[in-house]
């Protein structure tokens, strides 16, 4: 489903039907103030490009919002894991490399 700042999420339902406005995210779900959902995230939140890129099966991720200096700047920071490999994900776009390693060009050779 389309997000209110225009990407495709898989954790967004909005409820329009008949006039209401029910909005939440199933990502973060019901998260306690101050780290509770609002709208506003999904502008800046990395989940839909990591979704776009990466549509692996094993990978899971987890999503808390964090808020800066006097609890402003609040945003999105997602974690990811994977249930193939039981290992955490450090960047959920490329996923682990265990079912989709990159070509040897990619890879960073060690030896000069
Ligand atoms: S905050 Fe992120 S994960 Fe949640 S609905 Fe918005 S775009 Fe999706």
């Amino acid at each position: 489903m389309k997000t209110p700042a225009g990407f495709e999420c898989s954790y967004f339902y909005g409820d329009y039907y008949r006039g209401r406005k029910r909005e939440e995210c199933r990502l973060i779900g019901n998260a306690p103030p101050p780290h509770h959902w609002t709208a506003d995230l999904c502008k800046t939140c990395p989940v839909p490009a990591i979704q776009r890129a990466n549509a692996c099966p094993y990978m899971v991720l987890d999503a808390k919002v964090s808020r800066g200096f006097l609890g402003l700047n609040r945003k999105v920071v997602i974690s990811a894991y994977c249930n193939k490999t039981f290992q955490i994900v450090t960047e959920p776009q490329v996923g682990c490399g265990q079912c989709h390693p990159l070509p040897p060009p990619f890879i960073e050779s060690k030896h000069p």
